[in-house]
């Protein structure tokens, strides 16, 4: 415990956590409401799920419905959330907004904070001098000077702004993390961030603090990446007069690769979705990510939820080693599912996972016009129920195409059908023809390397449907690995693919 870190006590423990429903549940999400969850029960505190959704271009409710979904499934219940309700609802920011133009409003009457009008061509224009002369790339802060009333009345007229807060323009910010004491910053580095955007809505960093003052969150345990944001949010606090919580920012978790870089989906699979799919068990996927940071006194590394409540002790997480280590994971799955199950509780499980009517119910019409006989349904559908398929390198081609460019083009679909907001068979389709017709190549051939990557054979289910039914995460799993397969795409590579693939998709 280090000397001037914040202590975690507190008398009433309201802890959260609050996703932004941009894409894929997270186990980063999982991870941090394991360690909120744990903490709010020692202290017989209150668990809250908060939906930051204030992001109107990447929120969306299939996105918030399978976090929802995930965590539930994981056992990690809230005691307040948007589908539970609670004493200060409602937990989804997109439906707070009052609250924050009040608050925002409130800032610029005490002259906290500034309307903005620099239109985007300026702001690009300054980015790119301050980049060229190596300058502190911020806001220049030119609307800072603008007389109150002549911001007024501009805004009145119809103006387009965003308003800014006002961050000093010298000295250092003093911050407290339980984890690692005092943090200082110097405001010169710190930006007048937005508040408010054009568009009415609040930035991140408002409707979170004001959210975390009104749902008296009294610790805020999250990922480490938001530390760079507490100074800003200190100020918030200073603004309003108000209390700020205990800060306690989680190690992130990491690649188990040579530079333990950031866990991405590059290398890892990071949605929760995908372990379910690929047939990990909610208890050790629970128990993994208590393990990662946190080790028993005894050294037993197979624990419950409960066994993780009673021992865990939030102020002795290390910040070094949180890898992410599927293999490690993969060892514990093996032990619950040894350990833990005899045969008529693990037939069960099975058929919750992928053996039972509705899943079976959506491929048997897949599958019917291939069957000769009946046991025919094995070797053909198989797949349906795999990880990662077995795939020759020799049967990923394509004609007159390289090994590397064959690559290339999983990769750009990839990245095209990341961009879906809906995984179903026609848009997968959609996704292949833009691409064929991009790059010239029959949808006919087109489709050969991505029969072979997602199905293992080079004739099977129509392609499309099979891919809705695996679902986006063990799609881009096994493309992933044909990619790998193919000789894998070094940075250099990767990086003259994008400059591709935005030329070609960025007007469509
Ligand atoms: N909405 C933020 C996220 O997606 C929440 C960060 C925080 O916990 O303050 O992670």
């Amino acid at each position: 415990m280090l000397d001037n870190a914040p202590r975690m006590t507190s008398s009433a423990v309201r802890v959260r956590v609050a996703p932004s429903p941009t894409g894929d549940p997270h186990v980063g999400t999982a991870y941090q409401a394991l360690f909120n969850l744990a903490f709010a029960r020692q202290r017989e505190g209150k668990f809250i799920l908060r939906i930051e959704d204030t992001d109107r271009a990447r929120s969306t409710s299939e996105s918030e419905h399978m976090i929802l979904d995930s965590l539930n499934w994981l056992g990690l219940g809230w005691d307040e959330g948007p589908d539970v309700g609670g004493p200060h609802a409602p937990y989804r920011q997109s439906e707070r907004l009052p609250i924050y133009r009040e608050h925002v409003d409130r800032l610029l009457a005490d002259g906290h904070a500034y309307r903005c009008f620099c239109t985007k061509e300026r702001l690009d224009a300054m980015r790119a001098d301050h980049r060229e002369k190596k300058e502190f790339t911020g806001y220049d802060r030119k609307c800072r000077e603008i007389p109150v009333d002549e911001s007024a009345s501009r805004a009145e007229a119809g103006e387009i702004f965003v308003v800014r807060m006002k961050i000093p323009l010298e000295g250092d910010c003093v911050m407290r993390d339980v984890l690692r004491g005092e943090i200082r910053k110097d405001w010169a580095s710190v930006d007048d961030q937005v508040i408010l955007k054009s568009d009415g809505f609040p930035t991140y960093h408002l409707a979170n603090v004001v959210d975390d003052h009104l749902m008296e969150i009294s610790h805020v345990i999250r990922g480490e990446e938001w530390i760079s944001s507490v100074p800003k949010h200190l100020k918030l606090y200073e603004y309003f007069g108000w209390e700020p919580p205990v800060f306690c920012h989680l190690p992130l978790l990491r690649n188990n690769d040579a530079n333990k870089s950031k866990l991405s989906k590059r290398k890892n699979p990071t949605s929760i979705e995908y372990y379910r799919r690929a047939g990990f068990l909610p208890e050790a996927l629970v128990n993994f990510m208590g393990m990662i940071g946190w080790t028993r006194a005894e050294g037993e590394e197979k624990f419950t939820l409960e066994q993780f409540i009673e021992h865990f002790d939030i102020e002795s997480l290390s910040l070094g080693g949180t890898v992410f280590d599927v293999e490690k994971l993969r060892w514990l799955n093996a032990r619950y599912i040894r350990e833990d199950y005899d045969a008529a509780s693990l037939l069960k499980l099975l058929q919750g996972w992928a053996l039972g009517p509705e899943y079976l119910e959506k491929i048997v019409p897949l599958a019917q016009p291939r069957l000769e006989t009946l046991s025919d349904w094995g070797f053909l559908t198989a797949f349906f129920f795999a990880d990662c398929v077995p795939v020759r390198e020799e049967d990923l081609t394509l004609k007159g195409k390289e090994p590397s460019d064959v690559a290339g083009i999983l990769q750009m679909s990839v990245w095209r059908l990341e961009e879906l907001a809906s995984f179903d068979a026609e848009s997968i389709q959609g996704v292949l023809r833009s691409l064929s017709e991009k790059l010239d190549i029959k949808l006919r051939d087109l489709t050969r390397p991505f029969y072979v990557a997602i199905t293992g054979s080079k004739a099977s289910t129509p392609l499309f449907d099979s891919m809705e039914l695996l679902g986006r995460d063990l799609v881009r799993t096994r493309l992933r690995h044909a990619i790998e397969l193919l000789g894998g795409l070094s940075t250099k590579k990767t990086k003259a693919l994008e400059k591709d693939y935005r030329a070609l998709f960025t007007a469509s």
